[in-house]
């Protein structure tokens, strides 16, 4: 096989007619164009889903070659004893005698000693695990359970790329990691070194960080696990070239129950789009940012940067609780914003100063990070903060206003716009202040519901001072009423409703021209002006009722019967009093005071006016307003003062009272005849 000469002399990417081997990925990292013409030389391009790939990912030099030749006939490069050094990357292809298996070796110098080459080891590793259905992984026996071995440190970055990248794609198919164990000695069996390796395998898998809605996937999710070891290839050559051959049947014939190429491993590309699929695959795996895997450089600032941040976050933390407390308890603290922009700032600031010289990119990465812990802690604050503010003003805005409310002459409505101003001026100033540069923070949204909340205040404030008000216009109501209906209603005269109504109608004129001279600095809408007046309506009428229903009560009702009748029966017209004479019509003039007297009981029983004009009648707006009571307002029943049973009784008890002093006159000629 040596024979075929150093891969290097070959010109990168092109077929080695006489081998038939192609690099398909050469040492700049470019993807062959000519895969699938190889692949149409060896015949393979119309083979359907009737191929297999199979690659192989392991150490240098620990007879990767050297294995895939004896199991499948390829002529991939064995290192030649003499030239040990080898220098050339990338990742070859041949197809196996006979067998419809694409096999590809991937060399490259271990990257451990060197930074930049780790890149390409792990992108070929990366690239072989993605397209072939069985990954061999090769390994010395002495290497096994050498976990943080440079082979598994290498298998944890590609299992966290892969899953990052193919991870979703669980349709994708599954992969096999036959696990070949060289130079097996036999002294530790088989089943020993498998679990081993298993165990390393969950380990790296546990410890993966892997994307979010990927987190609880098992390794068995995604890969199968084989294992197989053979003996020492000199030492022991028979045995090994007959354990070669009992593996080898394992890729070869499909009847076996041991056979590696399952059709789950299948990747389900049809032959000639292979090229095309690979390509893809290496294109994703080069261009993918997350892919880019660390240089020593990068793992360096990683850990530093994140030293770093760790010092500055626990000293801003230390100077953020110090406020905590208090924001959580209610409170504004004076300068908050400024605290807390300069625990900000400086925690930047040192992390700036250490983190700065390393190397770029994670410096910006762990920045945004440090920047994204920090606002979540000031967040909090300020939010708590704006709260607090809300509070504390709408506090002081009420008691502002009940200040500005109290005693005579204030303007409700420059009142409330004063505190209005005030209040609202005062929460935008501490919300200024509380905000700070850097984090997407806004107070508005609260000066909103802060605004909404003083209006809402301040409304219920206007409903009160505008009850307030109408109370006092009806007190003047009543005093304004009262003496010029006692007088009427004293008058008796046909038209003492006239009288009356007028009067009512005119101070109520007066009561509402006063309620909304006053209304006017209360800002109050059309609405609660008009219910307002309606209120003041019904008050006053009920007003008038009242006034009227204590001077007609029966005592005063009886009493007002009795001076009209005393003055048409005891006086004469020129209002002397009468000394009656024998020859006087004692009876007559008796009769005529009784009646006309009597004739006043209709009058006062109801509310009639003599002018039907002057006839009252409460609009329907104040009828329907409901009082506590909650009894039906009848406005029909308000006018009736008193009932005709009511009116037959007063009858009675008045003529009876008349007939007294009827037999009184009499008496009093008996007398002065007898004298
Ligand atoms: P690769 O770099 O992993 O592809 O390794 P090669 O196949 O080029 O082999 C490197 C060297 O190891 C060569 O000198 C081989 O002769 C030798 N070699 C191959 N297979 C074995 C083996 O099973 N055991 C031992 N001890 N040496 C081997
Ligand atoms: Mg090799």
């Amino acid at each position: 096989m040596d024979a075929n000469g150093p891969q290097g002399k070959l010109a990168n990417g092109h077929a080695d007619a006489a081998s038939g081997r192609l690099q398909i990925i050469n040492d700049e990292k470019k993807f062959t164009p000519e895969l699938t013409a190889q692949l149409e030389k060896w015949g393979l391009r119309d083979a359907g889903f009737g191929y297999n790939i199979v690659a192989v990912f392991g150490s240098q030099s620990t007879g990767k070659s050297t294995l895939l030749n004896r199991l499948f006939g390829t002529t991939f490069d064995v290192m030649d004893e003499t030239r040990r050094q080898q220098t050339t990357k990338g990742i070859w292809m041949c197809r196996g005698r006979d067998m419809n298996i694409m096999v590809m070796d991937v060399e490259g110098t271990d990257g451990r000693e060197r930074g930049e080459d780790q890149d390409f080891e792990r992108k070929s590793a990366l690239f072989s695990l993605a397209s072939s259905e069985v990954l061999i992984i090769n390994l010395w026996e002495h290497q096994v359970g050498l976990y943080q071995g440079a082979n598994m440190a290498l298998l944890k970055t590609v299992f966290e790329v892969n899953l990052g990248l193919f991870g979703k794609n669980t349709a994708g198919g599954r992969t096999l990691l036959l696990f070949v164990i060289r130079d097996h000695i036999g002294q530790t069996p088989l089943a020993n070194l498998q679990a081993t390796l298993t165990a390393d395998l969950m380990r790296i898998w546990e410890s993966l960080s892997k994307p979010p809605e990927l987190s609880d996937r098992q390794l068995s999710d995604y890969f199968d696990l084989s294992f197989t070891a053979l003996p020492h290839k000199i030492l022991a050559a028979d045995k090994f070239e007959s354990e070669v051959l009992n593996l080898r049947k394992r890729f070869t014939e499909k009847e076996s129950s041991e056979y590696l190429f399952k059709p789950v491993y299948h990747k389900r590309i049809p032959a000639d789009g292979v090229a095309f699929y690979m390509e893809n695959i290496w294109e994703q795996v080069q261009s993918n940012k997350d892919l880019d895997l660390p240089t020593q450089q990068e793992l360096l600032a990683q850990f530093r940067c994140d030293e770093i941040s760790t010092v500055a976050l626990a000293e801003f933390n230390e100077q953020a609780k110090s406020q905590k407390r208090p924001v959580e308890a209610g409170r504004v603290v004076e300068g908050l914003g400024e605290l807390m922009s300069n625990w900000r700032t400086d925690a930047l600031t040192r992390y700036d100063r250490d983190a700065s010289r390393y190397h770029q990119g994670v410096y910006k990465r762990k920045r945004a990070d440090l920047v994204a812990a920090l606002d979540a802690v000031l967040t909090p604050l300020f939010l708590g903060q704006l709260k607090n503010l809300h509070k504390t003003c709408l506090v002081a805005f009420k008691k502002e206003m009940l200040d500005g409310l109290r005693g005579e002459g204030y303007n409700f409505a420059d009142v409330v716009s004063k505190a209005r101003v005030k209040c609202l001026g005062r929460f935008e100033t501490a919300a200024k202040e509380a905000l700070i540069d850097g984090p997407d923070w806004t107070w508005q949204d609260e000066l909103v519901s802060l605004q909404e909340e003083v209006r809402s205040v301040a409304d219920q404030c206007r409903k009160d001072e505008t009850k307030k008000m109408v109370n006092q216009i009806e007190r003047t109501f009543k005093k304004q009423i009262s003496e010029p209906v006692e007088l009427a209603l004293n008058k008796a005269a046909p038209d003492m409703w006239d009288d009356i109504l007028r009067t009512f109608a005119q101070t109520l004129a007066k009561a509402e021209a006063s309620y909304l001279t006053k209304a006017t600095s209360f800002d109050c809408t059309d609405e609660e002006n008009s219910t307002s007046l309606a209120v003041l309506r019904r008050r006053a009428w009920q007003a008038l009722r009242e006034k009227v229903d204590e001077q007609t009560a029966e005592p005063v009702m009886l009493a007002k019967l009795r001076g009209h009748f005393e003055e048409r029966f005891r006086y004469d017209a020129t209002g002397v009093p009468r000394v009656w004479k024998p020859e006087d019509d004692i009876d007559g003039a008796f009769k005529v005071a009784k009646d006309q007297t009597l004739d006043l009981i209709p009058l006062y029983s109801k509310i009639q006016p003599a002018d039907s004009t002057l006839e009252y009648t409460l609009p329907a707006d104040s009828i329907a307003i409901t009082t506590d009571a909650n009894e039906e307002f009848d406005f029909a029943s308000t006018l009736v003062i008193f009932t005709e049973t009511k009116g037959l009784e007063l009858t009675q008890k008045f003529r009876r009272e008349a007939d007294a002093y009827y037999v009184e006159a009499k008496r009093s000629t008996v007398a002065s005849i007898a004298q």
